[in-house]
C-alpha cells in the first residue's frame, strides 16, 4: 500500500518528501521494499508500541511502516500530455491514496507556477488534470460497455448508467471520490483504477511563522474549504522545518517541538493520518522476545491477521487469544489481564480490532 505525493511544482512536495525519507526506516529492515528513490519508507509513530515495550521489556521492538512516492511532474495540461504528463499520471494511478500538498507559504524567493499562492486554484488545477484522465479513461470503458447493451443484460444495463452517471459528475469537475458510490457501484469501477476515486488528503504547506497550527492563514481556511466540501482531512505542515526536524535525534526533536508549541511533528501527523487514509490499522504481538506492530486493513478477519506473520499459523489457525491495548494497559501486565479475564478467545471469523494485543494458537 503506498501514499503519492502530488502537486503542482514548488509548493514543497520533494522538500516533504525529503523529510520522510531522512526520518525514514532503515530501508535494509524492509526487503519487501522495491529500492526505488522515489519511495520512502517510514515508521509510522505510535505511543501504543511504546508503552507496550515498557510493560513487556522485549529485546526487539518493530513498528510498522508505510510508504509514501514522490509523484513530481503534474502540471497544468498533463492530462493532454503537457511535461511529462501521461507517465506522471500513471504513476498515480499505481498508489492506493494521495497526499495533495498545497502551497500555503509566501516567500517571494520561490516563484509559483501560476504567478501567485492560490490553494483553490490549485487545488482545481490538480483536480482537473485527473477528472480529464479519468473522462478519457471513462469513455473507453463507456464505449465497451454500450456494445454489450445490446445483450440485453441487466447488469450491464446497471454499468452503463453507472458509468454515465460518474461521467456528467466528472464533466461537472466532480472527483469520483466525492459522489458517494456504494459499495456495489465502487466494486463494478474498481478495476478502472480511476484517479479521483482515490482517497485524498491536503497537506496545507505552510511557513514556519504560521506553526503550530496554521490558524490566521487565510490561504489555509481555503484548503480546509475545500476539503471539507468532500470530506477529506487537512494537515497542516512546514515542509522545511519537518526536514530539520527529520535531522535531529529524538531528545532534540522534543525540544524543538515544544519550543514551536507542537505536541508532534506534522510529519507524524501526516504519516498517521496517511495510514488511516489507506484503511489501515494495527494489531501488536507482544512477547519476551520482540513487541511489535502489525499492518491489516480494516475489517480483516483473525486467520489472516495471524498469516501476516507466517502462512503457517493462517493455515493451522484454532483460536486467538486477544486483549485490547485499553484492557491490558488498565491491567498493568499480561498476567493481570489474563487474571481479570480480560484476554477473550477468538475464533476465525473474530474481525480484528485496531489496537488488539493479540497471541495466536495454531496447529503446526
Ligand atoms: P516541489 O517542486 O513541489 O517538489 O517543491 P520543493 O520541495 O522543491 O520546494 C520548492 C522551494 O520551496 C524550495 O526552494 C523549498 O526550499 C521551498 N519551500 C518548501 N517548503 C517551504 C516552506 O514551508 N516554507 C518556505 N519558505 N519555503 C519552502
Amino acid at each position: 500500500m503506498q501514499l503519492g505525493i502530488v502537486g503542482l511544482p514548488n509548493v514543497g512536495k520533494s522538500t516533504l518528501f525529503n523529510a520522510i525519507t531522512r526520518a525514514g526506516a532503515e530501508a535494509a529492515n524492509y526487503p519487501f521494499c522495491t529500492i526505488d528513490p522515489n519511495v520512502g519508507v517510514v515508521e509510522v509513530p505510535d505511543p501504543r508500541l511504546d508503552k507496550l515495550a515498557e510493560m513487556v521489556n522485549p529485546q526487539r521492538v518493530v513498528p510498522t511502516v508505510t510508504q509514501f512516492v514522490d509523484i513530481a511532474g503534474l502540471v497544468r495540461g498533463a492530462s493532454k500530455g503537457e511535461g511529462l504528463g501521461n507517465k506522471f499520471l500513471s504513476h498515480i494511478r499505481e498508489v492506493d491514496a494521495i497526499v495533495h500538498v498545497v502551497r500555503c507559504f509566501r516567500d517571494d524567493n520561490v516563484a509559483h507556477v501560476e504567478g501567485s499562492v492560490g490553494p483553490t486554484r490549485d487545488i482545481e488545477t490538480i483536480n482537473m488534470e485527473l477528472i480529464l484522465a479519468d473522462m478519457e479513461t471513462l469513455e473507453r470503458r463507456l464505449d465497451r460497455s454500450r456494445k454489450l447493451l445490446k445483450t440485453n443484460d441487466k447488469k450491464v444495463a446497471a454499468e452503463v448508467e453507472l458509468l454515465e452517471r460518474i461521467y456528467a459528475a466528472l464533466d461537472a469537475g466532480k472527483p469520483i471520490r466525492g459522489l458517494g458510490l456504494n459499495p456495489e457501484e465502487a466494486a463494478i469501477i474498481k478495476d478502472a483504477n480511476f484517479l479521483t476515486a482515490k482517497p485524498v488528503l491536503y497537506a496545507a504547506n505552510v511557513g514556519e511563522e504560521d506553526l503550530p497550527d496554521g490558524k490566521g492563514n487565510p490561504f489555509v481556511e481555503e484548503v480546509k474549504r475545500i476539503a471539507a466540501a468532500e470530506n477529506s482531512e487537512v494537515i497542516v505542515v512546514c515542509a522545511k522545518i519537518e526536514a530539520e526536524i527529520a535531522e535531529l535525534d529524538d531528545d532534540e526533536k522534543a525540544e524543538f517541538l515544544a519550543d514551536l508549541g507542537l505536541e508532534e511533528s506534522g510529519l507524524d501527523k501526516l504519516i498517521r493520518a496517511g495510514y488511516r487514509l489507506l484503511g489501515l490499522m494495527t494489531f501488536f504481538t507482544a512477547g519476551p522476545q520482540e513487541v511489535k506492530a502489525w499492518t491489516i486493513k480494516r475489517g480483516t478477519k483473525a486467520p489472516q491477521a495471524a498469516g501476516k506473520i507466517h502462512s503457517d499459523i493462517e493455515r493451522g489457525f484454532i483460536r486467538a487469544e486477544v486483549v485490547s491495548y485499553d484492557d491490558l494497559m488498565a491491567a498493568g501486565s499480561q498476567l493481570a489481564a489474563r487474571e481479570k479475564g480480560l484476554v477473550r478467545l477468538e475464533g476465525k471469523d473474530y474481525v480484528m480490532q485496531d489496537g488488539d494485543v493479540v497471541y495466536f494458537r495454531f496447529n503446526v
